[in-house]
């Protein structure tokens, strides 16, 4: 099933006349992933092609952009969402891809802990919430718990612990203190990816003090960097309707700000696919640009897929495969400035996370382990994939496995 994806990638590209004859997409001579130079020919009327399909797509000023090293804007993003040709619309998105990583496909061996499902927010996407402790399904992990998670994992080559959770009301400070100390204690050397945003301010707001001084005192302690959650999609409009209460867009990239001149990195996300306009997503895009020009702090931007099971909104479907490839490959195109795309496969699915990795993607996360907020909103990806699985599942894709650790220093190429 899997060795049959690669062929039919690479024929239905191909097919479509997409794969190769990118000029200039191997940057500083490197080796392509697969030998071209069998079908340099063949490339060179690929191109000629490709540049007249993209003429009757309406795309070739876009093309001619990129070229150029003109960014792209507003009109430009909602043009590619609007476009018919997906093919195109990835053949462009891959050729980004390949300038800057050629065809090397990064992951990491992590694992995520959920120390609390218990929120007081109310965000109508929302399967992993509840309201207070003691209703239905609400956990809260006990320090010892939380720790003997990495504890059970002591024989494994993991680089990352991700942390995320509910907006908890009861918790003291403290408690997120010494999670991070006790992983610490346990794993010396690994990487703390922990607490969203939206956890910082909601941190800040319940416990007295700013933003900085919260991220200053998880840092103390051991917090290495910030992950991307609770972005969801800039916009007021679709903020406003589904997830009024808790830390708004500004505050959300403030917070980034700060996280990035204090010295950490971070990513940010964006959630698709539900009653978010092509606008909106290609404003939310924008946005995060700006943040990087400004800093220099995000290292991947990673589009969530919104899933319906479980929530509020179950009434909507979940995006498309399609709809997925063009929201990474139109990421790929607006975000010059952004050095990862990253597909979360526990969201996209499998299979559709490694047809990604020709529409501009070039991360597939990690092993994950223990993701509990997408299965419970219905993801029927495996709870876990091992770093053999992950690189055989890109290979098969026709890229390059990497592991990368979370700064993306290169654990091992033939991993
Ligand atoms: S998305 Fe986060 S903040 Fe919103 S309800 Fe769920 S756990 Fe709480």
């Amino acid at each position: 099933m899997a060795c049959r994806l690669r062929v039919d990638v690479r024929q239905a590209q191909r097919d479509a006349g997409l794969v190769g004859g990118v000029e200039g997409r191997l940057p500083g001579g490197a080796a392509p992933s697969y030998d071209v130079r069998s079908e340099a020919p063949r490339e060179a009327e690929t191109f000629g092609t490709m540049r007249s399909r993209l003429e009757t797509t309406g795309l070739l000023d876009i093309a001619d952009k990129l070229d150029a090293g003109i960014r792209l804007d507003l009109d430009d993003g909602t043009r590619l969402f609007a476009c018919p040709d997906l093919l195109a619309v990835g053949w462009l998105a891959n050729r980004e891809r390949e300038k800057r990583h050629a065809g090397q496909t990064f992951f990491n061996h992590n694992i995520r802990i959920e120390a609390t499902n218990v929120c007081v927010a109310s965000c109508l996407f929302c399967s992993f919430a509840r309201l207070q402790p003691g209703d239905d399904g609400a956990y809260t992990l006990s320090l010892e718990e939380v720790w003997d998670k990495l504890r059970a994992r002591q024989h494994q080559s993991i680089t990352e612990v991700h942390v995320v959770n509910g907006l908890h009301p009861d918790l003291p400070f403290d408690y997120y203190l010494e999670l991070l100390r006790g992983l610490k204690r346990i794993r010396p050397d690994v990487h703390l990816k922990c607490f969203t945003a939206v956890e910082i301010a909601f941190f800040a707001d319940l416990y007295g003090r700013t933003d900085e001084q919260v991220l200053t005192e998880l840092m103390a302690a051991g917090l290495d960097s910030l992950p991307g959650g609770g972005a969801e999609v800039f916009a007021e409009r679709v903020r406003s309707k589904l997830c009024h209460d808790k830390c708004g867009t500004e505050r959300y990239l403030d917070i980034h700000r700060t996280t990035h001149r204090l010295g950490m990195r971070s990513n940010v996300t964006m959630l698709y696919g539900h009653i978010e306009t092509a606008e909106e997503r290609v404003d939310h895009m924008l946005r995060a640009r700006a943040l990087q020009d400004e800093t220099g702090g995000v290292q991947a931007f990673i589009p969530l897929a919104f899933h319906p099971d479980n929530n509020q909104m179950r009434k909507l479907p979940a995006p498309t495969a399609a709809d997925t490839l063009r929201v990474h490959a139109v990421a790929r195109l607006m975000l010059d400035n952004v050095p990862h795309i990253k597909a979360f496969w526990v969201a996209t699915g499998v299979e559709t996370a490694q047809t990604a990795l020709w529409f501009g993607v070039d991360d597939l996360d990690g092993t994950v382990q223990e993701e509990q907020i997408y299965h419970m909103a219905g993801a029927r990806t495996p709870a876990a994939l091992t770093t053999d699985d992950i690189s055989r599942l890109i290979r098969v894709a026709g890229r390059e496995p990497v592991e990368r650790d979370t700064l993306y220093n290169v654990v091992s190429m033939s991993a």
